[in-house]
């Protein structure tokens, strides 16, 4: 057994560390924004079938273009979007990774705005990219000058935008999401992981693709969709850039039996969307409850909250942990995060915070 200091690793992943939200069984586990809801009986019945019937053809390589899979994508996003926009992947952290194999690289930069998903400076550094952290607004907010002045000054390669924003909750306007498109030179890519969780009527980047050929929108179905184990990621986006991405991908990176269950799933769309306004109810009671307690929460467009005012966010993880809670330490100063669970896992954590508050709040605090 050898160290990894002694291989012939590249010199730019040396001293990197990878991606560890930590992974645990406990009884209430609200730390990487799944979608705790068991997908629908009905759903997983049929999702089954559709497997067995894809497993006696298994002997031969799977449809390379997963035809099936991307006219139910574009039947799902509605949009006018065509099945010759869809790109997918396994999750949209592959679909990410194609987009920076395609557009990034060596000599390029991937532009981000902090804080902001943790994966996207590690996936820059998996294809050599480099990466940029510009600055956001006053909680986290962009504006659409704010935006473009950051894009004008770096004239990055790519830019990502993340919409709602992963760990902060903030959405983006579609002001501040054009004006980064006018300023860009490059690629930008609307990560819309959460979109489904946005309040009913807000606009989506789907509705900018129309004549923005550099404009690319991903969405998964890992969070609202309940479908995070069986990684399924895709992009809309010109159909030109679909052609760029099969430049890089893997020949059959989409296993049939990937497809078959996605395409299960998509099927009852309806059905295995039901539980989003549940989940939109606990993340604003999240919030309201939060709030009442004295912490500091932010606005949150997606399935969970970031909140500030915890004077020491590892002891607080500690304790939640002890009582089989897990939330979500992202390293933002006095900052932790949390998932809206079902109505008694959100429950559980909002009675286990309570308790902590005035512990996380020391006197000094309070009388300032
Ligand atoms: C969870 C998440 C993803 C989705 O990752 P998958 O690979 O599709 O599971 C993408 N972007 C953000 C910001 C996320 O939080």
């Amino acid at each position: 057994m050898t160290s990894l200091d002694d291989l012939p690793l590249r010199d730019d992943l040396r001293g990197r560390t990878p991606y560890g939200a930590p992974q645990k069984s406990v009884p209430v586990a609200l730390n990487v924004n799944e979608n705790t809801h068991p997908i629908p009986e009905d759903v997983a019945i049929d999702i089954v079938g559709r497997i067995a019937r894809a497993i006696p053809g298994v002997n031969r390589y799977p449809d390379r273009e997963f035809t099936g899979l991307r006219n139910a994508l574009a039947d799902y996003l509605g949009h006018g979007i065509t099945s010759d926009q869809i790109w997918a992947a396994n999750g949209s952290n592959e679909v990410l990774q194609h987009v920076l194999q395609a557009f990034g690289g060596p000599g390029r930069a991937l532009l981000g705005f902090a804080p902001t998903y943790s994966m996207y400076p590690l996936l820059a550094a998996g294809t050599g990219t480099g990466w940029i952290a510009a600055d956001r607004d006053a909680d986290f907010e962009i504006t659409p000058s704010t935006a473009a002045a950051a894009i004008r000054e770096h004239d990055p390669d790519i830019v990502f935008l993340c919409s709602p924003n992963n760990p902060t909750g903030t959405p983006l306007s579609l002001d501040t999401i054009s004006a980064a498109y006018d300023a860009a030179s490059g690629v930008v890519v609307v990560d819309e992981a959460y979109a489904e969780f946005a309040p009913a009527g807000t606009p989506s980047a789907l509705t900018l693709l129309e004549g923005r050929p550099r404009l690319l929108v991903s969405r998964t179905m890992s969070k609202a969709f309940a479908f995070a184990g069986v990684r399924l990621g895709y992009l809309a986006a010109d159909p030109a850039v679909t052609d760029a991405l099969r430049l890089v991908r893997l020949p059959y990176h989409l296993s049939a039996l990937t497809q078959a269950a996605a395409e299960g799933a998509l099927a009852h769309s309806a059905e295995m969307l039901a539980m989003v306004d549940e989940i939109r109810i606990q993340r604003d009671r999240i919030v309201a409850e939060l709030t009442t307690l004295g912490y500091e929460a932010y606005r949150s467009s997606a399935n969970f909250v970031l909140f500030g005012g915890v004077d020491d966010p590892g002891a607080v993880f500690e304790e939640l942990l002890g009582q089989g809670i897990l939330i979500r330490d992202v390293g933002i100063p006095h900052t932790l995060r949390v998932t809206a669970g079902t109505e008694a896992e959100t429950s559980a954590f909002l009675a286990a915070i309570a308790v902590l508050a005035p512990v996380a709040r020391p006197a000094s605090r309070i009388d300032a």
